[in-house]
């Protein structure tokens, strides 16, 4: 298996690893989630980092320090909102309920509420019983890169 093999399981992995973490799940329609998959690996294999690819960046490098867009993004620790739809409702709808009213998110998809409100959003409580490996923290649910 070659770098960028291992990059895309470690990417693939990740998805599966944050689906279970938020409740949430991938697009019905797969070549959604290819398109992402396939983003966040070439990030990984060239900046070393998983950045998410759905934003325009002027500096990659910069970006990857600022550790904003690095998946899982802030809007989706924050908000469980995923603006490349990799991470989606069983419509496929990115969920909006928490987001800030200015939010973009929100004038483009209207309300979407969370189908699994007890897990997953940074600095929620979690129930102890909930408590299990599904629910790692979110630093330990980031991709990190192959040696
Ligand atoms: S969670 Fe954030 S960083 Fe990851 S794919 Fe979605 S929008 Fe991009």
């Amino acid at each position: 298996m070659n770098q960028s093999e291992e990059n895309q399981k470690l990417i693939l992995n990740y998805v599966k690893k944050n689906c279970a973490r938020t409740g949430l799940q991938t697009h019905h329609m797969p070549e959604v989630t290819e398109a992402v998959v396939g983003g966040l690996t070439n990030h990984l294999n060239v900046l070393k980092r998983p950045l998410c690819p759905c934003q325009f960046y002027s500096d990659k490098e910069e970006a990857v320090k600022e550790r904003t867009w690095l998946c899982p993004c802030d809007d989706m620790k924050q908000y469980k909102y995923c603006h490349c739809l990799l991470f989606v409702n069983s419509e496929g709808n990115p969920i909006t309920e928490y987001l800030p009213k200015d939010h973009d998110g929100l004038t483009t998809y209207g309300l979407v509420t969370d189908p699994a409100p007890e897990k997953g959003r940074k600095g929620q409580r979690i129930p102890a019983e909930a408590n299990t490996a599904e629910n790692v923290s979110v630093r330990e649910a980031e991709v990190s890169p192959a040696a």
